[in-house]
């Protein structure tokens, strides 16, 4: 009977990807409650470090799938190479991160193999031969769980920054090598290149402290009291929507659910509404004060601390505080 949690792994310049390590976290947590083992299927061409490094993280076992053609991700190259490592794990739950990858990758997984699919979730927990996911609708305004059963096994994407990502340590896993069939002339995808940021930027759902700025800012040469703060409180600056549209910060400072998901432990709004697309992106974070002149403004349903005020004045004292 299938049992246990199977993770596909995500990586890139050699890296394990963090959202990746969240899903280790959250697998073990699934393993110790429900049994059956946690297993990582690593895939790609000349992966050995990467496997022995995650087999230092608690997992049971890594399993590698080396292959020229799975090189790079393609859903069609893993969606192939995945059937070997799961006849040989026979996992109950194939779990991977929402990330780009994640749900390009696991409705084409889903389709190909005729299982059920929970993506974008925030938990999944097991039931007996079912699970229970629970997604968050309506805009964000609801968590729903949502039960599914009866299958062999099911594919669930959990969102980026739901959980803390596992730390090294553990009996150490084992390392296996499995013979996995990939044929190229399936592949429709080919990969050409891949384009990075010109600029590297910080990575703002790693970040304890971020210092969000919206469009209350009014121009741009009033950025510099929101950097200044940030740098003041050892934390980065993030942004509403309408300040990456403008081009005053770069997309990459976006929190919101078309931009990212941060769980810091103190995030400061500054002249920001508190719309449900931005509000997805932060609402899980530690300690959430909000300063904004509309005492209305939908951000305070969330904050712990909030000042009504004019944040052109009120970051200058709050700042002249702290210096002293
Ligand atoms: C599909 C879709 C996806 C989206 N994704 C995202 C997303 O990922 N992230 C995101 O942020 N948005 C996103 N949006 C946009 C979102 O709906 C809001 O329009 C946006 O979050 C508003 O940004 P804001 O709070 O900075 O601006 P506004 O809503 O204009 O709010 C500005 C606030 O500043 C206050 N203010 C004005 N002056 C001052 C001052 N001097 N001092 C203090 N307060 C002041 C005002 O009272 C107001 O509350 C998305 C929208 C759609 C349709």
């Amino acid at each position: 009977m299938p049992q246990g949690v199977l993770i596909v792994a995500e990586h890139r310049d050699g890296k394990i990807q963090g959202p990746t390590l969240e899903m280790v976290a959250k697998g073990r947590d699934l393993v110790s409650k429900h049994g059956g083992k946690l297993s990582v299927a690593l895939f790609g061409h000349g992966v050995d470090a990467l496997a022995e490094e995650l087999a230092q993280y608690p997992v049971d076992q890594v399993l590698v799938g080396e292959n020229e053609t799975l090189k790079s991700y393609t859903p069609e190259g893993y969606s192939q190479a995945l059937k070997a490592v799961v006849d040989q794990a026979d996992p109950l739950v194939i779990l991977m991160a929402h990330t780009t990858q994640g749900y390009d990758f696991a409705p084409r997984l889903a389709a190909d193999w005729n299982l059920p699919l929970a993506s974008g979730c925030v938990d999944v927990a097991v039931e007996g031969q079912g699970i229970v996911v629970t997604r968050r609708v309506l805009n964000e305004k609801i968590a729903v769980d949502l039960e599914f059963g009866g299958a062999p096994r099911y594919v669930v994407t959990i969102r980026a920054a739901t959980f803390k990502p596992a730390e090294k340590g553990g009996a150490g896993a084992q390392v296996q090598k499995v013979a996995v069939q990939v044929d190229a002339a399936k592949i429709i995808r080919k990969v050409l290149g891949v384009e990075k940021p010109q600029v590297a930027d910080v990575d703002i759902t790693a970040a304890d402290v971020v210092v969000a700025v919206g469009r209350g800012i009014g121009k741009k040469e009033n950025l510099v009291l929101v950097q200044d703060l940030a740098k003041m409180l050892g934390g980065v600056v993030g942004a509403s929507r309408p300040i990456t549209d403008a081009e005053w910060l770069p997309k990459s400072r976006q929190v919101g659910q078309s931009g990212k998901t941060i769980k810091a432990k103190l995030y400061i709004g500054c002249g920001i509404s508190g719309a449900m697309q931005h509000v997805a992106g932060m609402k899980d974070s530690g300690l959430i004060i909000a300063i904004n002149t509309d005492p209305s403004a939908p951000i305070f349903e969330y904050a712990h601390y909030g000042v009504v005020g004019n944040i052109l004045e009120v970051l200058p004292s709050l700042m002249k505080s702290l210096k002293s």
